[in-house]
Formats: C-alpha cells, structure tokens, sequence
C-alpha cells in the first residue's frame, strides 16, 4: 500500500509567492555607507519578478548558471529570488578568494552572468579575460560607472526599467538545481556544490524549527555570514518563505558597524562566524550599546569557545546558539541546545554542552567511524570521523574526480573528527588534518585553542602541529594578545593558565605571540599560513 498524497514538488518559487501574498509590509533594510535603504517586500517581489524578465531578455535560460560577485544586500536577495524561480542556477562567488580560484570556480561553473557590487568591479575587470563563458556583466547600481573595461555590461537598474513587472514563474522540478556554492579552506582548488530546489526548501523549514533555530515571522534577522558562504547559511530562503524582516549590513562587517545596526534596527536573531563575535565582545567591553533585542546568535563555521559563550551570556545577557555545519550540508547540521532536562544542571556543565557542537537537527542522521572502519560508540570520549546523511547534503561533489574519496555507503565523510558523548552531543575535536598526532595519541588543537582563548588577556589562539624528533608533532600556541596586553601577558601565564586543565603531554611545547591570526576567506582561522610560518620552528628541548 502506498500513501496518497499529491506529488507536490519542493521549490522555492511557492515560498517566494507566500511571501508576496502574506507579507507585502514587511521590511528590508540595507546599510548603504552612513545611509539606511529601506523597501517593502511587495517592492522586492515586483523587482525580482522584472529582474527574471530583464536576465530572459539577456538569453539566461533553465540551467544556466548565474553568479553574484557581491555582499549582503537587498539587490543579492533579489537576484537569490529570480535565478531560481526561473530555473536557472543561482551561483554566489566568495569575493575574498585569490584571483585564480576566482577564475577556475566561474570557469568550472560556466558563469553565464555576473552580477557585480561596483565597489568590487575592479577586481573583476582583471579577472575578465580569463573568464570564459561570461556572456554579461551586471553592475549592481543605478549606472555603469565610468571607464569600466567590462563588457558588454548593463546596470541593474536600467534593466529592471526595461521590463514588465510579472514573471509567469515555469514549474519546475524539485531535483532541479536552484544554486551552487564552491568550498572554502580546503587545500588545492575548490569544489562545487549544487544543492536543488528540494534541499533548500527542506531547509528552510529546518532553520525555521524551534529545537533548532525557531526562526519566524516576529524576528528581525540579519545575516553577518556573506550571502557567498553557503548562502548565508540557507538564511534568506528561510527568511523570505517566513516575511521574515531582515537588515542587510552590506560590506560594512566592522564590530562597531554591526553593533550599532542591531542597536538602531532591533535586530533579534544574527548569525557570523566566531571570529565577529570575539570582535564584538571585545567591543562590549569598552563602548556601551543596547542589543537586548538579539534574542539569539547564530555561531558557526568554527568552534564557539566556552569562554566567549559564557560572556556574552553572564556580562551581556546575549544567547549564543552554537550550531555546526558545511558547505556540502547547505549547511545545517547540529545546533547545541539544552534538552529539557539539562536546564537543571549546574551552570558550569550547562556551559560545556553548549560549547559541544550539538545534536543533529531532524533531517540529518550522523555517525562516527574510527581508524579500523569501526562505529565508534557514544561515550564521549572515543574520536572517530563523522559522516552524515539525509536530504540536504550532496551526493557528489559538481564534476570533480575528488568526489568518491568523500562518501561510503551513502555516507558523506565530514573530515571532521569527533566524539559523541550519551545523549548525542558532538564534539568537534579537530579537522583530521589539524590533529596533532604526539607519539600514538591525538592531541585536540581546538581543546588548546579554547582554554587559551578564555585567558582574560587574550584575543586569539591558534594551535599548529611542529614536527618533533622524538613525538612526530607537538603542539606550539600562536597567541594574540588583547590590545591592552600586548607588551605585557607573558608565556608563563598562559602555560600557568592551562596546567590546571590539561595533563602535561597535551600541554603547548612553546608559544609564540603573534599579531593576529591568518584569517581564510570566510574567517575562520588559516592555520595553514601558520604552519608553513611556522615550519622549521624549533621547540625547547
Ligand atoms: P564550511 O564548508 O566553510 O562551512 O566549513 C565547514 C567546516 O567548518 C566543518 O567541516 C568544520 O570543520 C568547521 N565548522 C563548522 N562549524 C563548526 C563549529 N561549530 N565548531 C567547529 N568547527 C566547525
């Protein structure tokens, strides 16, 4: 027997025109320089509707590729709108990649259409020659600035002048791929991942459940995380489909920025990677700003520390919602929330959970594999790999031989190691490349990296693996000091600082102070800039 239900396909285009029904009034603002630009989204639907006639008109056609070259902004969710809902492919390009990664991904993607901030055309004229498949390039303002080598190149507003306002939306598959994204940090060049209209309707309503985020309606949301780094983590699809009001921080990402955005707009939910948050705690500490409208914060793409957790909770009474994620999972895979009965624990355990990387949301199933091709059981203390499934992760990588050492019997192979403790907690130990693997035991640069950071005196850790004669790899601490301590937080406070938490062999051999750690493309720390700085570093014997 079979169920009986109508075969209703999962695209975005029905979340689109719930939006342009339920929530003609609703907001969305954009920090444009020292100006606010505010419309409604009855005015955003009518724009993305004239922006699908005006890119038909340009030959954009069903599965063609269409890449943003931009930051947050009410523009880059319009074009996040039109490009699926015509059936073409939605391709956002991490802006802060070197130029020839730039290059291959809008190559590998076959870029039919650029759409480009104007503060960011000069990197993409010097790009241009190289770009193969470019038919168009987009300049996102009123006029084509001058001078201007692209071409042919059109400004945005002339080409929604030059069309009708409704768009007769085709239907469309829900296999069909709705955008693409490339991943950042890995090392060689990136890889391409296409996630379909299913995936992203699937979840938008995983962002939108309460065990995860319970984004809704009431909440005013801005996304830190760029729209180019996994779609800023799905959060305008969510958005859009919900009336959601959001603000738009443009390029403006600086800690002071943001705060006053939140301050002035009442923010209630944002999302950014930990690197901004430390910035704006930071901040707390010396300037005064009202954020008791953020109901939450959004930390992912790196480990939360506990120290900052607790902080911003116990100074500030700001909710950090720590969550764990990929590219390849668009991206939501677990978010750390207290179960029902955990809300009784003492606050110092309570902290702890919350700093893990949390229990897996409905929709993503995980396991952990150890060095024998073992499931490692929950115990919290044995490390294994973490695989996952369930429908919005990819099946492949978008045409790269590299995909099959990424996936085993339907499972995708996160490369993160972990453990799971009994009530299903992960714990990110480490990237399997970041492990620092001293005699036969595996040291958790991340555990080092989260005790040094909550020294009061420190902005920044990073800890690296330094080949060793005797033990392979020990660990060296890449330190930043708080501006305030630069000259005077020494070596011993933080080794003192940390002999009460770890046992000796896991202690950092040396470390070093250094003026802030590399940041990757989406700014998380590089730790492979360190170890190569760092290679022929000799440690005290
Ligand atoms: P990306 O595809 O750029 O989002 O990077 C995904 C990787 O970031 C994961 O495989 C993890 O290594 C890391 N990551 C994401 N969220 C967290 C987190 N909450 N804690 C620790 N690492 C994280």
């Amino acid at each position: 027997m079979q169920g009986q239900m109508m075969d209703y396909q999962l695209t975005i285009t029905p979340l689109l025109e719930r939006a342009q029904r339920l929530f003609p009034k609703k907001e969305i603002v954009t920090k444009a320089g020292p100006s606010l630009e505010r419309y409604t989204y009855a005015q955003m639907v009518e724009r993305v509707e004239r922006l699908a006639n005006a890119l038909e008109k340009l030959g954009v056609r069903r599965g063609d590729r269409v890449a943003t070259f931009a930051w947050n902004n009410s523009r880059h969710l319009e074009i996040y709108f039109a490009v699926p809902c015509m059936g073409a492919v939605l391709h956002p390009i991490n802006l802060r990649l070197p130029g020839d990664q730039i290059a291959y991904i809008a190559n590998h993607a076959e870029d039919k259409v650029i759409f480009v901030d104007p503060t960011l055309l000069p990197a993409i004229e010097k790009l241009a020659p190289h770009l193969k498949k470019v038919e168009h390039y987009v300049v996102m303002s009123d006029t084509v600035p001058d001078g201007t080598t692209l071409s042919p190149v059109h400004a945005y507003e002339d080409l929604l002048k030059g069309v009708n306002a409704d768009h007769a939306w085709p239907s469309l598959s829900e296999n069909d791929a709705a955008a693409m994204c490339y991943t950042s940090g890995t090392t060689g060049n990136p890889k391409g991942v296409v996630y379909s209209h299913r995936a992203i309707y699937l979840h938008s309503l995983g962002l939108s459940m309460t065990d995860s985020f319970g984004l809704s309606e009431r909440d005013i949301f801005m996304p830190v995380v760029p729209m180019f780094h996994v779609l800023a983590w799905g959060t305008p699809f969510a958005t859009v489909m919900l009336g959601t009001n959001l603000v738009f921080p443009g390029p403006h990402l600086q800690a002071r920025d943001l705060a006053e955005l939140i301050q002035a707009e009442k923010v209630t939910l944002t999302a950014g990677v930990p690197t901004l948050w430390m910035g704006i705690l930071n901040l707390l500490e010396n300037e005064r700003y009202d954020l008791s409208s953020l109901r939450g914060m959004i930390v992912g793409g790196a480990a939360a520390p506990q120290s900052m957790i607790e902080a911003f909770e116990k100074k500030y009474g700001l909710n950090v919602m720590h969550a764990w994620g990929m590219t390849e999972m668009s991206p939501l895979g677990t978010v750390s929330r207290l179960k029902s009965y955990q809300m009784d624990l003492p606050e110092a355990e309570k902290f702890a959970i919350r700093a893990k990387q949390g229990t897996s949301v409905p929709g993503v199933e995980i396991r952990a594999i150890e060095e024998s091709g073992r499931e490692i059981p929950w115990d919290g203390k044995a490390f294994g790999e973490l695989q996952v499934r369930g429908p919005w992760i990819i099946s492949s990588y978008y045409n790269d031989e590299r995909s099959a050492d990424s996936f085993q019997d339907g499972w995708f192979r996160t490369g993160d190691v972990v453990t799971i403790d009994p009530e299903g907690f992960i714990q990110i130990v480490d990237r399997a490349k970041d492990v620092i693997k001293s005699g036969g035991e595996w040291i958790s640069s991340q555990d080092l990296e989260n005790a040094i950071m909550a020294h009061p005196k420190v902005l920044e850790a990073a800890v690296i693996a330094v080949a060793h004669p005797k033990w392979q790899e020990r660990p060296l601490a890449c330190v930043v000091p708080k501006p305030d301590f630069k000259d005077s937080l020494t070596k011993d406070e933080i080794l003192e600082h940390l002999k009460s938490r770890f046992a000796k062999m896991y202690m950092p051999d040396d470390i070093v102070f250094i003026d802030a750690v590399p940041k990757t493309s989406v700014g998380k720390f590089d730790k492979k800039v360190l170890r190569v700085q760092f290679k022929d570093f000799k440690l005290p014997d």
